[in-house]
């Protein structure tokens, strides 16, 4: 990989990102004391900082560079598209060649009858369509009482007003006046955190039985439809136990509820097979993408919809869409993408030899002190950090202070592993190696060790 030498030093950059650029989900004032990394180059699983080290992501950067960096064909198709259409709309009877071949490849994809494709830009606006498609569909078939979506605390949508309504971050919620009406809650099937005493069988049944009892609250007559991430990912990289999905997809079911998979991190091979939905075995309505749709090169994404909801929605206008709906070079790089993880079998690939390696790996940082609570699924995975593996216990310094602790210990040991409270998270690259994950275990074991060795000497490995 060869340095970009044509930047300023980086204290000059530094200074400049402080003073202009806001940070997404980042507290300015905080991030400017300690100074930013700027990353400037990236090939593989490896990113190139403005000092010259190399960094494994771990985290293909937020869950998105399936196929990995630096993949000259998706710039190639960019350049090509660019240069013979670089922009045109599908709004006023016209249509274009990559939009086209985009929905149809995600319809031979998707599983069942998803057939139907709805463009975005990313997966916040995808759930915003996802929002106006069920309760248009519902008003179209005479319901139009029916449009309460049921999410689940903690869950991640987006951040768009819509998005993050229907998410369960109450951190999100708080700024903003969210969420906007329409919207109910069940908890998160988190057995570790809020299992109790209850085995994990048990428990999973009794968090999907919310379901239930929540449509029966409101009036089966008045709810739209399900929302939920086949695996959580942002709120934690949680695994839910094996008894929750299927007990969900009997209720939807049951009371003719439409499930919204939002598959933006699931999708593509992130767990294994091309989507969550597979993995955990269930049949949605409606599938959100994006992400891994273009391996993060390029910003699109998509709401993939069923026979039974398209042929309603195609009765009526529906007065929705983004002037880069279907925008026609990311659909050309979203097409190279596919087409890369399909040729190269990616998935397969994962599957069948680094998803099993990277398990073995990672269930080996079990035996460390302050690990437990190991999941992991296909190229996804976490750990709690505790300070009482027996009990299951939070500790007494403020959520988070420990999971920060261990991600700045993983930052100055050039790994990308982020934090969700005091839970450790990875999502690497669908391409990593085994001798790429060797030195990621390798690196997350020291940082462990390291994190260890400092909240001990700050009075912080203790129980709350
Ligand atoms: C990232 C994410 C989104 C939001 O996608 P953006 O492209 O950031 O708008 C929605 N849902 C899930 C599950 C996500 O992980």
């Amino acid at each position: 990989m060869t340095l970009l030498a044509n930047h300023l030093p980086t204290a000059e950059l530094q200074a400049i990102d402080a003073a202009h650029h806001l940070h997404p989900f980042t507290h300015s004032n905080q991030l400017a004391e300690k100074g930013v990394r700027v990353i400037t180059a990236a090939k593989g699983v490896w990113l190139k900082d403005s000092e010259g080290e190399e960094v494994l992501d771990a985290m293909a950067g937020l869950w998105c560079v399936n196929i990995g960096y630096g993949r000259d064909e998706l710039a190639d198709a960019a350049a090509r598209q660019m240069r013979e259409l670089p922009f045109y709309n599908t709004f006023f009877q016209t249509t274009h060649v990559p939009v086209l071949m985009l929905a149809k490849k995600l319809a031979e994809l998707a599983p069942g009858d998803l057939n139907h494709v709805f463009f975005a830009n990313g997966g916040s606006d995808a759930n915003d369509t996802n929002i106006r498609l069920v309760r248009t569909y519902w008003a179209e078939k005479g319901q139009p009482n029916r449009d309460v979506i049921i999410s689940r605390w903690n869950a991640y949508h987006g951040s768009t007003i819509g998005g993050a309504s229907l998410g369960g971050m109450k951190g999100m919620h708080g700024q903003g006046s969210l969420p906007i009406p329409g919207v109910a809650f069940i908890d998160q099937p988190h057995w570790w955190a809020e299992g109790g005493d209850k085995s994990p069988e048990e428990f999973g049944l009794e968090r999907a039985q919310q379901l239930e009892a929540k449509i029966k609250e409101i009036g089966p007559d008045k709810v739209a439809a399900f929302i939920a991430e086949p695996i959580q990912g942002a709120g934690g990289v949680i695994v839910p136990p094996e008894t929750y999905w299927p007990e969900i997809q009997r209720i939807c079911k049951e009371y003719d509820i439409l499930l919204i998979a939002d598959e933006v991190i699931c999708g593509f091979g992130r767990t294994g097979n091309w989507f969550g939905s597979q993995t955990v075995g269930i049949e949605p309505d409606v599938m959100t993408v994006a992400k891994g749709l273009s391996s993060g090169y390029i910003p699109i994404g998509a709401s993939i919809i069923s026979d039974k909801i398209a042929d309603v929605l195609r009765r009526t206008e529906f007065s929705h869409g983004y002037t880069y709906s279907g925008h026609p070079v990311a659909c050309a790089v979203a097409l190279e993408n596919l087409r890369i993880l399909e040729e190269e079998n990616i998935v397969d690939q994962v599957k069948d030899v680094t998803a099993p390696y990277l398990r073995k790996k990672w269930e080996s940082l079990a035996d460390h002190p302050l690990v437990a609570d190991v999941n992991i699924i296909g190229m996804m995975g976490s750990v709690a950090l505790t300070p009482d593996k027996a009990t299951r216990a939070k500790f007494a310094a403020e959520e988070g202070t420990v999971g920060f602790i261990c991600r700045e210990r993983c930052f100055a040991n050039n790994l990308v592993m982020r934090s969700v409270g005091d839970r450790m998270i990875i999502s690497p690259p669908l391409t990593i190696t085994c001798d790429e994950i060797d030195i990621l275990i390798e690196r997350a074991r020291k940082s462990l060790d390291e994190c260890l060795e400092k909240i001990i000497a700050d009075g912080l490995f203790e129980a709350a």
